[in-house]
């Protein structure tokens, strides 16, 4: 059993869906479970949609070219304009346009039923057009599989009823195609509860872990893992290989070409990760898997959209281990992960991605007990195992606010005056 991932970007037009199918074929057999994203950037316009209707504003052109987006790329797939695809579209947007319209008092709840709607179409054209080319494929409805508690949004994996459910579900049935969504899941009342942003590559390693599958490939624009994002570098390198640690770190750091959730449970079950290009799907990508290297060359990682939040004590009691507990357990409360930290005598800062949805509440609910300084529009740079010249060419003309060294690994935090990083 082998776990394939196809993302937003490999099933953005008709002609993606016919590479993507291609690849499948050519690269895989059954039994293989195929995640797909939704199309392009569709889950950014169902978030829009969603937006829309939060604030009042008429949202109803927005859903029209929504559909229209998916009714071009299936028009071109499929000759017979009246496929039964058509249909299953029209059904899928009706359903959309009624939660829409649903009560959305509990907002993360709410967004989470529509915005799962991406994936549904994507999916369901994607197991129409393979059947259409008279392939024998399953598809399967991921919020039946993936089981998570109620954290709407950022569901945690219920991993036993999953991988029991899983199992039921792929392991007994014949050896097929099995055509699933990634980033959906849901709750054990039935509602849906995504992932997370990004969160597909996530989905593909809870399956293989589930199936104690052979292999994960994620199929991505780029030939690989590379040690920096080429649009602000200019002498990247591809690694062949890296181990789970160093990927894991990496994706921690901001890297965005996996998830930060998919290594562990591949870890976990020692399931090699492969990422390679759709583009040029027999040229070897990077396997990431349970391995030693020797030193590897530095790793860039450029995180954008930071924001820095100073907590400054205003009664000379210094930053004490009771003040650092107050933060840090609010933190935890509004589930909001700290990027970078650091601590003086009478402030304590935080480095976090901006605009975080839970910050204003926690900023609020510290304002009682401490000064509160902000700055936004930050970048984190994160350089694995950097070297002092790279660490100073990176540095050069940076206004720099928070910076720090361990053994292996250099941080600064910076204002985003700049354009670009290329050398
Ligand atoms: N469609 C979702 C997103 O854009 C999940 C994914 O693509 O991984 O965030």
């Amino acid at each position: 059993m082998k776990v394939f991932k196809f993302g937003g970007a490999s099933v953005r037009d008709a002609d993606a869906v016919r590479n993507m199918c291609r690849i499948t074929l050519e690269q895989g057999a059954p039994p293989l479970v195929v995640i797909v994203s939704a199309m392009g950037k569709s889950t950014n316009a169902l978030e829009e949609l969603i937006n829309l209707n939060r604030e009042g504003k008429p949202w109803e052109d927005s859903l029209k070219s929504f559909e229209s987006f998916h009714l071009d790329i299936a028009r071109s797939l499929f000759e017979d304009p009246n496929h039964r695809i058509m249909d299953k579209i029209g059904n899928l947007m009706d359903e959309l346009y009624e939660k829409l319209n649903s009560d959305h008092s509990n907002f993360e709840a709410y967004y989470d039923r529509v915005v799962c709607y991406g994936e549904l179409l994507s999916t369901a054209i994607v197991h129409g057009y393979l059947e259409a080319q008279g392939i024998p494929c399953t598809f399967l409805d991921a919020r039946e599989l993936i089981i998570t508690d109620n954290t709407y949004r950022e569901g945690k994996v219920r991993w036993l009823e999953t991988k029991k459910i899983i199992g039921e579900r792929i392991l007994r049935a014949d050896p097929s195609i099995f055509i699933t969504q990634g980033f959906i899941a849901s709750n054990t009342k039935g509602n849906p509860v995504t992932l997370g942003r990004e969160g597909s590559d996530f989905t593909a390693a809870i399956f293989a872990y589930c199936l104690e599958a052979e292999t994960v490939t994620i199929w991505k624009d780029v030939p690989g893992i590379l040690n920096a994002d080429p649009h602000r570098w200019d002498q990247t390198v591809k690694y062949p290989s890296l181990s789970y640690a160093e990927a894991a770190e990496m994706t921690y750091y901001g890297a965005t070409v996996i998830h930060p959730k998919t290594i562990r449970p591949l870890a976990v079950k020692k399931i090699p990760l492969i990422v390679k290009s759709f583009m040029d799907p027999v040229v070897e990508g990077t396997r990431i898997a349970d391995l030693h290297h020797p030193a590897l060359e530095p790793a860039i990682i450029f995180k954008p959209d930071q924001c820095l939040i100073s907590f400054q004590v205003r009664d000379f009691t210094f930053i004490n281990e009771r003040k650092l507990s107050m933060i840090f357990h609010l933190f935890e409360e509004y589930n909001i992960k700290i990027n970078m930290m650091q601590s003086s005598a009478i402030s304590f800062s935080v480095c976090i991605d901006s605009p975080d949805r839970k910050m204003k509440v926690l900023i609020n609910s510290l304002s009682g007990e401490f000064d509160i300084l902000y700055n936004d529009h930050l970048e984190l740079i994160t350089i694995k195992n950097y070297q002092p010249e790279l660490v100073a060419r990176l540095k050069k003309g940076k206004q720099i606010l928070l910076e720090q060294k361990s053994r292996k690994n250099y941080q600064m935090l910076t204002t985003t005056s700049y354009s670009s990083i290329l050398a």
